[in-house]
């Protein structure tokens, strides 16, 4: 048998968090109880939101915490044409179509979806290929998405003709999760309940380009003393802020439930 493979993959648009710290040291310790492996996949196609530096300090505070995961690791900026690839072949198969619509002047439903906005009501669905492989040939902006009323899937269809890839590939979250899940071979997802809402779309995705579908687990979320969800702006509880008030890595693997990795 092949050994079970997890993975984290933070996007690199700020600094690590209890949270994401939470969600890394839970993929370790069950990649150690099931004998299996763990990549660290860093996603950063939103290239205005991501960074560089973002990313190295990641690492490090990956480091810090005293995980250790296999080399190298994937920074998905350098593998576009992989997801470019994808669309390619989810296009010819006529479940998704190219989107010229700008974010302010698409038409929309009154329906919203599981992040509360609106559903595209399908302006561009109807372009034929060749008219809008012209228009990408000319160079038109464009990003990609999903046509629910051809794929027909009940769970996905909340989302209404989502976007999977944005233009110039910046922003295709869906899209390069679901590409980087089967090419790393990846056979357990462990991630926030705050992203569960999108699982039936990559489930969807999977489907339609004929590849495995790994094990989905959705953990509960590290809230801060509001109650609320961390975010990455939430400097209090980033991982270097402990740091630097001199919390141990120890001790942040104590207060999360991980004592020993
Ligand atoms: N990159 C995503 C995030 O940081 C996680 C994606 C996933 O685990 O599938 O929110």
């Amino acid at each position: 048998m092949m050994s079970p493979v997890f993975r984290f993959a933070p996007s690199p648009n700020g600094h690590l968090h209890l949270g994401h710290a939470y969600s890394a040291l839970l993929n370790a310790r069950m990649a150690a109880e099931a004998g299996g492996r763990l990549l660290i996949r860093i996603e950063d196609t939103d290239q205005t939101r991501c960074t560089t530096e973002f990313t190295r300090d990641a690492l490090e505070d990956l480091a810090w915490l005293g995980l250790e995961w296999e080399q190298p690791v994937r920074i998905q900026s350098e593998h576009m044409a992989d997801y470019h690839a994808m669309l390619e072949k989810l296009w010819a198969l006529s479940a998704i179509y190219p989107c010229f619509c700008s974010r302010k002047e698409a038409p929309r439903l009154a329906a919203i979806d599981p992040d509360g906005q609106p559903l595209y009501a399908g302006k561009c669905r109807s372009i034929s290929q060749e008219e809008a492989r012209k228009r990408i040939t000319c160079g038109m902006s464009h990003g990609w998405r999903i046509d629910m009323s051809a794929a027909g899937d009940a769970p996905a269809s909340v989302w209404g003709d989502v976007v999977i890839a944005k233009p110039r590939l910046g922003s295709s979250y869906h899209i390069a999760v679901v590409t980087d899940d089967a090419l790393q071979g990846v056979s357990h997802v462990v991630r926030g309940k705050d992203i569960e809402a999108a699982t039936p779309i990559h489930q969807l995705l999977q489907r339609l380009l004929g590849l495995p579908s790994p094990a989905y687990v959705h953990h509960d979320l590290i809230l801060d003393n509001a109650g609320l969800k961390l975010s990455k702006s939430s400097g209090s509880t980033s991982l270097r802020s402990l740091r630097a008030k001199g919390v141990s890595a120890a001790q942040i693997r104590a207060r999360l439930g991980f004592p020993r990795i």
